[in-house]
């Protein structure tokens, strides 16, 4: 066995490798970047080793430095995790050239699936089903607008390169094929340097449904079921189930056999992913799946596969790697009731989904789900790597059961402090179409404006915070304390985007308060466990943080307190300045000279690590100048855009 294990990763996966490594008795060395310096991966393993500055590209990516810290530490073995290094067939290389173990498949079966078209053709020589499409080399627009008429339209232009959704497009007539074309190969040119495509007919009512194999050095490969992965936002994964809703035994079978032929037919070794679409339009049928491409690495959505089955699959990656046989054989592999994996995200729905940064003030997770997470209370979301803040998984005896435990597991997750998604996943998971398992690729896109409906506070939110606000949220007698620093009676004002609430609270003894808003009016008392409204028990806990407060009732409702002192402060050219936080190409700019901005109104896009962010304006004024056009690439702290001076309104 592994004595010592070097993480070349980060963030919850980092931490979820060092969980089992540790479980086993494995010694493990984490990796950080300048921006991790005391990130939770650092923290959890036995020892660490600086890699670089934040920017993956100078130090995660570094495959040199995570052998020189592997062999300084005098680890064996290096676990990639997903992304990063993990799917790249030179480190592996250069990882076995330097006599370490790389906890993953051999470099030929990467190179084999490495680019989309020639893993189809080898796909289909190994007798797996693949899309009807054109994989060939001749990549001529003539060529493949003929392919196109050939498969018939509606098809799919991908990148053969792709992953994570880039570089697809989908083209519903002969006469929108040279557009899409273009933009295709434009954004894979972009994102991954190789412009070519494939073309494939696309699948109506498509599904995703992926099938976790694992491989040994013996020659072995096993299935452990499937995955189904069909709610996704743009291509991308936001919840994921095992088993497939309406999956049987016979289709099961079918599947599994196909996923284990293809992992047979590259020599496979370690855990890996065959996604296959699948026609739901009418359940599923046995020849109704085709390959889509194999993700030769362990899967986000790992966890899931855990909950049904039981078993620890980073322990199974790591006995692979050290030689052992595959732990179980096929008929051996449970299939345990039902979970769900839903993915947390530090992002802005109302933007557009825009990743978001910011401080985690507040993170509590709830009891009812595993939660795994890379960062803790009080950590930052940096804007230089992937915002996930945690995985919420849920499983039970049946769907329903496990589908309720994520709903009542996303209301009770206490964040503040950024933006998230979980009302929009708290939203999703009590969906009616996604309840009765009618699940396809399109559904988030179907209902999206329901999904991410932003719902007003009801009153007994509002004057939970308006309670948190005015005083400090202390154990029950201290609210008296209120009256000695305050007046007898206050307004508190909430602000929330454009809204705004004006509480009236007036003490009336030792937690007793009388609220008013707008003419309604309740009687607020505190006791031990929390405060009533009136008759009824407040809606959830709160917390009150610098210059907000939430409210956790079902989805977090934070409201600005804003404060009159604070004006005067703000004065100075700093605060006139929005600058770039990291380097990249400024996108868009969305504001122009004269333009009055309200607190927290985009003013530019800024793309960078692959991702776009939205620059925000951190007080209300007035726009005085542009100090960089768009399509520039910037520094970080590059001034881009200056607000015009406060002037003391009277
Ligand atoms: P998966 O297929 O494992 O569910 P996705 O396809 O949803 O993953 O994610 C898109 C890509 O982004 C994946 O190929 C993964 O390698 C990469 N990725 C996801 N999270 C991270 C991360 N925290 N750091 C680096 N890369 C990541
Ligand atoms: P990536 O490498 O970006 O993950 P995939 O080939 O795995 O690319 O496809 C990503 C997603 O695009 C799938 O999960 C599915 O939603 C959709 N998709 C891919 N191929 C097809 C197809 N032929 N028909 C319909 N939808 C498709
Ligand atoms: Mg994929």
């Amino acid at each position: 066995m592994i004595r010592k294990l070097l993480i070349a990763n980060r963030g919850e996966i980092a931490c979820r490798v060092i969980r089992t490594a540790r479980a086993m008795g494995i010694g493990t060395v984490a990796v950080y970047s300048d921006a991790d310096a005391g990130a939770l991966h650092v923290e959890m393993a036995d020892e660490a080793v600086h890699v670089g500055p934040p920017a993956p590209s100078e130090s995660y990516l570094l495959g040199d430095r995570m052998i020189a810290a592997a062999r300084a530490t005098g680890a064996e073995a290096i676990h990639p995790g997903y992304g990063f290094l993990s799917e790249n067939p030179d480190f592996v290389e250069a990882v076995a050239a330097a006599g370490l173990t790389f906890v993953g498949p051999p470099a030929a079966a990467i190179r084999a699936m490495g680019l989309k078209d020639a893993a189809k053709r080898r796909m289909a020589e190994a007798g797996v089903p693949v899309v009807p499409g054109y994989h060939g080399t001749d990549q001529s627009e003539a060529t493949l607008a003929e392919a196109a008429a050939r498969i018939g339209y509606p098809v799919l232009v991908k990148a053969v390169a792709g992953g994570g959704g880039k570089g697809m497009r989908r083209v519903e007539t002969a006469a929108e094929f040279t557009d899409a074309l273009a933009s295709a190969r434009a954004e894979a040119q972009g994102a991954f340097g190789n412009p070519d495509v494939l073309i494939e007919k696309y699948i109506e009512h498509p599904r995703h449904i992926e099938i976790q194999v694992f491989g040994d050095g013996h020659g072995n490969v096993v299935h452990l079921h499937e995955r189904e992965c069909s709610l996704q936002r743009r291509h991308q994964k936001v919840i994921e189930e095992a088993p497939a809703p309406g999956m049987t035994e016979e289709i099961r079978q079918a599947m599994g056999a196909a996923a284990v032929r293809a992992a047979q037919a590259i020599g496979y070794v370690g855990a890996g992913t065959v996604e296959f679409i699948v026609d739901g339009s009418d359940g599923l049928r046995p020849d109704g799946f085709w390959f889509m491409e194999m993700n030769t690495r362990l899967q986000v959505e790992h966890p899931v596969t855990e909950a049904v089955t039981g078993l620890d699959l980073v322990e199974w990656q790591l006995r692979i790697a050290s030689g052992e046989p595959l732990p179980l054989a096929q008929d051996e592999i449970p299939l345990l009731g039902h979970a769900f994996e839903a993915r947390l995200y530090a992002e802005d729905v109302a933007a557009g989904f825009l990743p978001a940064t910011g401080r985690l003030a507040h993170l509590r997770f709830s009891n009812m789900a595993r939660s795994d997470s890379g960062v803790r209370e009080g950590d930052e979301i940096s804007p230089w790597y992937d915002p996930m803040i945690a995985k919420v998984i849920t499983h039970g005896p049946s769907r329903p059961v496990a589908l309720a435990r994520l709903s009542r597991a996303l209301a009770e997750t206490e964040i503040a402090g950024t933006v998230t998604n979980i009302g929009f996943l708290e939203a999703l998971s009590r969906h009616p179409g996604f309840a009765a398992g009618a699940v396809d690729t399109g559904l988030i896109a179907r209902d999206l404006a329901t999904l991410t409906a932003e719902a007003s506070p009801p009153l007994a939110v509002i004057l939970r915070a308006a309670l948190a606000a005015a005083g400090p949220d202390a154990p029950p007698g201290a609210f008296a304390g209120f009256t000695l620093w305050a007046p007898l009676e206050r307004v508190v004002r909430l602000e929330r985007g454009d809204k705004s609430w004006d509480v009236r609270l007036a003490s009336l003894g030792p937690d007793r308060v009388r609220a008013e808003l707008d003419g309604a009016e309740a009687l607020c008392r505190r006791r031990k466990d929390g405060w009533l409204i009136g008759e009824a028990r407040a809606p959830g806990p709160a917390r009150r943080l610098d210059g907000s407060v939430v409210v956790f009732a079902g989805q977090p409702w934070a409201f600005d307190l804003p404060d009159p002192l604070a004006r005067a402060g703000s004065s100075g050219t700093s605060g006139n300045i929005v600058d770039a936080p990291m380097p990249g190409l400024l996108r868009d700019v969305l504001v122009e000279p004269g333009d009055t901005v309200a607190k927290g109104e985009r003013l530019a896009i800024l793309e960078a690590m692959k991702m776009e962010h939205a620059l925000v304006a951190t007080r209300a004024g007035v726009i005085e100048a542009v100090l960089v056009a768009a399509g520039a690439q910037v520094a970080a702290h590059d001034p881009l855009i200056r607000l015009a001076a406060e002037t003391d309104h009277a």
